[in-house]
């Protein structure tokens, strides 16, 4: 299981997925666009571009499926019943959580996180920029949890990062192609997304 706010999906969560599903020799990998982002706090783009470009991005990964169910939750949207639902519909399946070192460092704040780590392996990735390094987490300060390290070549980039280069309307083209998919690059050109106000 991979979630995120994919505000746009960029580079770094393609090289992820690839990362996990060989690292960890995973038969599947889902990934759930987050519906009602409560931790993040601005106001996200509307779901239904974030699912088209979470499908563009990771269109022809074999094993790799995009899952609107927490899209589709009405009200807040909680991993730990995300993967209650996995649990029960593939009884048996080992469960992996898959995130980048930021989203571990803020670990226990995640709603019934103990749970979490009952119900899953956890899967890290580092990340690159100094601000969204995983400073502050230690596995060994969770004895009761299972983690599997992931090993990810630094990759700099963050949505925030293509948002902000999305907002100059001359910048759009060539300034995320580095960042983003072909295809998600053309999609938010196509639909202005992030401009400027
Ligand atoms: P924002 O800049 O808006 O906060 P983001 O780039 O962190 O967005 P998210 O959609 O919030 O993207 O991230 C989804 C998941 O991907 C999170 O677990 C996050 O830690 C991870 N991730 C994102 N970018 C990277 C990166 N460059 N390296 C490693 N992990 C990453």
């Amino acid at each position: 299981m991979f979630g995120g706010a994919f505000d746009p999906p960029h580079n770094a969560h393609v090289a992820l997925v690839q990362a996990a599903m060989a690292q960890l020799q995973l038969d599947e990998l889902r990934i759930f666009p987050t519906g009602h982002a409560w931790h993040k706090p601005r106001v996200l783009t509307p779901a239904q571009h974030r699912l088209a470009m979470a499908r563009l991005a990771f269109a022809g990964l074999p094993g790799v499926v995009v899952d609107d169910r927490e899209m589709l939750r009405a009200g807040p949207t909680y991993t730990i019943d995300t993967l209650r639902e996995l649990a029960r519909e593939q009884p048996g399946a080992q469960l992996y959580l898959i995130m980048g070192a930021d989203q571990a460092r803020a670990l226990p704040s995640w709603h019934r996180w103990q749970d979490l780590l009952r119900a899953a392996t956890i899967s890290i990735a580092e990340r690159q920029q100094p601000e969204r390094a995983g400073a502050g987490f230690d596995a060994k300060n969770y004895p009761q949890g299972r983690f599997a390290p992931l090993q990810l070549p630094p990759m700099p980039v963050s949505a925030t990062q293509v948002r902000a280069l999305a907002a100059k309307p001359h910048n759009t083209a060539q300034g995320i192609a580095q960042l983003v998919p072909g295809p998600v690059a053309r999609y938010i050109e196509q639909h202005h997304l992030y401009l400027a106000p």
